[in-house]
This record gives structure tokens, C-alpha cells and sequence, in this order.
């Protein structure tokens, strides 16, 4: 077997890519190192993968096209390579989300549809629900973003979705929900928390910290996305990948407070554009078609979150 993981120097890519090498897998990885964080992290993501064998880089943007002879290489796509964060999706950097995020979509699909039975596993996110109608969220309420990231995810899943219905792409949707874990990025919150516990200095929150998300240990998150490869008859379906516990940032911080010994500076500013109030998956469906539920209790995801950025530091 042989993969293509679009975005694999990333934070949830690099996760993925060494679990399908750890499974014998080999893994054709692309990515051109776009410059939402420092290129050093992402370098670092990457260095486990490149020791091994079954891996070949692939350094290249796939909003320029030519991604047709990858595509053709492989049995299965997974697409995670995006630009993600809610709070830079507007302005000017707008421009670079419908880029990464809608055309570079647009043309590894129009690469998909000359081989239609190969699966393409699509990341996409919860922030297509923005606001969400009902808690927990299943996948049947209408998408409403609330933010520009938002409507370029579920730009993207449209394409997934049409260029099923049109060409007959194997195409599978997650909508993730709010990952954390080793590896993290830097601009995601459990990550800005544990550097301040680790360096010193105030911790900013958005909002009074009594929002909820729904966090998701990034192993969960590669489970389910491995388990969407495999997975029989799920061509057009969207699924949440959710972490099974709905968390607020102040219980959060409290206990990074307790992982490492320190009080916070925490300060608290005025919600920002495009922040929701509250994230919360229905599992069922996963449950149902992918078989699996969430494995890792959010103390001990964020333990291991801790413990790797003291390494990592
Ligand atoms: P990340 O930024 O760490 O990884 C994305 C990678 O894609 C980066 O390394 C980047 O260089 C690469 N990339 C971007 N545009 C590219 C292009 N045009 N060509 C080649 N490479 C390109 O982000 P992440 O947090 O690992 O997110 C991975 C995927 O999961 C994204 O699709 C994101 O929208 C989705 N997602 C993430 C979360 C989360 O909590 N992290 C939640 C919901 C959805």
C-alpha cells in the first residue's frame, strides 16, 4: 500500500505519516512549508519520517496543479495539507485560504477524478457549523461558518462532495474538531498555554474562558482518519471527528496550571472575530462507520501535550 498525505510536515500530516510508515505503509508526503509557523517546527515534524524508507518528500504546492502523476502513484489520498486558524482568515491573508484551502483542493480532485475508486480521505473542520445549532452537533445541521476559514473548509468539502457526485471520486469528509497533542501548532491555544507555563509571561484568553470545545488528541484524530481509508461505503459521507469531552479553556488552563506547578498570568480580552462559542461532536456516525469512539481522556492527551513541549523546547 502506498499514500499520498498532502500537508504531511504538519502538525496532524507528520502524525499521520509516521503512523502509516509505523504500519508498513509506504508514504508519498508533499508539502511546501507555507509560512503560518516558523519552518523549523515543521522541519522538526518531518525528521522521524525522513529517516525512514517508505518515505519520499515531495516538496511542492499543490495549488500550482501538476499533482496528476502523485495522485496516479498511490492507492489512497489523505488531504491535510490547508491553511488553518480561524482568527488569521481575515484581511488580506484571506487571499492565501482560498488558495491553500479551495484551489489546491480543486486540483488534486481534478487529479482524483482519473482514478475514481482510489479513497480520498479529506480533513475538513467543525468551524463549517460555526454557531451550531444543537449540541451535540451532528453532521445532518447546516453548515453556517462564521468565520473566513470556515467557508473555504466547507468550500473544499463541496468540491469533495461534487466531484463525487459528478465523477464518481471516493471521496470521505472528516470534520475534525479542535486537535491537540504533540506537535501542536503554535497559534492553537493548548500550545500558547504551555509555553507561558514553560517561559513565563501572560497568557491572553479570548472571551471569559467559559467557552467550550470539544478536544481531540491528535492519535484520535489519526485513528479516525486511517479507519476512513479502510472503511467500506462511505463515498460522499461527512463524519465528525470529535474527542468525546466537551472542555472549557479555563478548566484548560487549570489544569496545565497543575501539570506544571506554576500560576498563570492569564488576561483576559475581548472575544475575537470568528471565535464560536461552543464546539461539541456527535460521534454517532463515526461511531457507526468508522467503528471506533474516542480513546484518550483529555488529562492525559494534555499531559503528553506537556511532556512533549518541554522536549520540544
Ligand atoms: P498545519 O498548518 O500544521 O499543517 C498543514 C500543512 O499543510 C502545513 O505544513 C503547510 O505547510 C501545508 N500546506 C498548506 N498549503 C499547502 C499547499 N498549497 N501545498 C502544499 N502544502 C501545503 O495544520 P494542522 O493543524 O495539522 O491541520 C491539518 C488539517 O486539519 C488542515 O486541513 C486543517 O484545516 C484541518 N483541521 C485541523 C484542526 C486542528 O485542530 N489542528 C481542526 C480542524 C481541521
Amino acid at each position: 500500500m502506498r499514500a499520498l498525505v498532502t500537508g504531511c510536515a504538519g502538525f496532524i500530516g507528520s502524525n499521520l505519516t509516521e503512523a502509516l510508515l509505523e504500519r508498513g505503509q509506504d508514504v508519498v508526503g508533499v508539502d511546501c512549508f507555507n509560512d503560518n509557523y516558523a519552518r523549523p517546527q515543521k522541519l522538526d515534524n518531518l525528521a522521524g519520517a525522513m529517516d525512514h524508507r517508505g518515505f519520499q518528500f515531495v516538496p511542492i504546492d499543490l495549488a500550482r496543479g501538476d499533482v496528476h502523476d502523485l495522485v496516479s502513484e498511490v492507492d489512497v489520498t489523505f488531504h491535510l495539507a490547508a491553511e488553518p486558524g480561524v482568527r488569521a482568515s481575515w484581511g488580506g491573508r484571506f487571499e492565501t485560504y482560498v488558495r491553500n484551502n479551495i484551489l489546491a483542493t480543486q486540483e488534486l480532485l481534478e487529479a482524483a477524478k482519473d482514478w475514481p475508486d482510489k479513497r480520498f480521505v479529506f480533513a475538513s473542520s467543525s468551524s463549517v457549523y460555526g454557531q451550531a445549532e444543537r449540541f451535540p452537533t451532528p453532521e445532518t445541521v447546516l453548515p453556517q461558518p462564521y468565520s473566513p476559514y470556515g467557508v473555504t473548509k466547507l468550500a473544499a468539502e463541496h468540491l469533495c462532495q461534487m466531484y463525487h457526485g459528478n465523477h464518481g471520486v471516493d471521496a470521505v469528509i472528516l470534520r475534525y474538531f479542535s486537535a491537540y497533542g504533540p506537535r501542536q501548532r503554535p497559534d492553537m491555544a493548548f500550545h500558547a498555554f504551555c509555553r507561558a507555563a514553560l517561559n513565563g509571561g501572560p497568557v491572553t484568553v479570548f472571551g471569559d474562558g467559559l467557552q467550550t470545545r470539544d478536544f481531540t488528541f491528535v492519535e484520535d484524530v489519526v485513528r479516525a482518519t486511517l479507519a476512513a481509508a479502510e472503511a467500506p461505503d462511505v463515498a460522499g459521507l461527512v463524519i465528525n471527528v470529535g474527542g468525546g469531552a466537551q472542555v472549557s479553556v479555563n478548566e484548560a488552563l487549570h489544569v496545565i496550571e497543575e501539570l506544571s506547578g506554576r500560576k498563570l498570568d492569564v488576561r483576559y480580552d475581548a472575544r475575537q472575530s470568528g471565535d464560536v462559542r461552543d464546539t461539541c461532536a456527535d460521534s454517532t456516525l463515526a461511531r457507526e462507520r468508522l467503528g471506533l469512539a474516542p480513546e484518550t481522556d483529555w488529562h492525559e492527551g494534555l499531559r503528553r501535550q506537556w511532556e512533549w513541549m518541554q522536549t520540544a523546547r
